[in-house]
């Protein structure tokens, strides 16, 4: 088996070594963006912390309505 590497999707820094088969090692160490890790010639599509971010930006801005006491 080949030694995986790996090129991060915003930087585009490279990386190489097994500790890119965790999933904890799937993200950039520079910029923290998300791994695309290839072994093999197989394309894994590593971890990225952002994802659940991403989801939250799209979501509208709501503003909090006046609480009217009576
Ligand atoms: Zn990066």
């Amino acid at each position: 088996m080949q030694i995986p590497e790996a090129r991060c999707t915003r930087c585009g820094g490279h990386y190489h070594g097994w500790a890119l088969l965790n999933a904890r090692h799937q993200t950039c160490a520079q910029c923290g963006g998300k791994l695309e890790i290839i072994t093999e010639g197989e394309i894994i599509q590593g971890y990225s912390p952002f994802s659940a971010e991403e989801v939250n930006l799209k979501a509208p801005k709501q503003t909090p309505s006046k609480k009217t006491t009576s």
